[in-house]
């Protein structure tokens, strides 16, 4: 999936990246979202994730 987008700051590595998704307020980059979705739920980085996006916690496993 592929979709263009300005180069927006990620929300998770916060780093710049012109390839990701949006999800409500926040920007994921391709790299991030990758990560997430081979993510285990006892995973070390999905833990992170969930951290910094606990208000979306719901949304987010909705979409994998
Ligand atoms: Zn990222």
């Amino acid at each position: 999936m592929k979709e263009k987008q300005c180069v927006e700051k990620c929300s998770v590595c916060e780093q710049n990246n012109e390839n990701g998704i949006h999800i409500c307020d926040i920007y994921i980059c391709e790299n991030c979202e990758r990560e997430i979705v081979n993510s285990d739920v006892s995973d070390e980085f999905y833990r992170y994730y969930l951290q910094k996006l606990k208000k979306l916690k719901h949304s987010l496993l909705n979409i994998s």
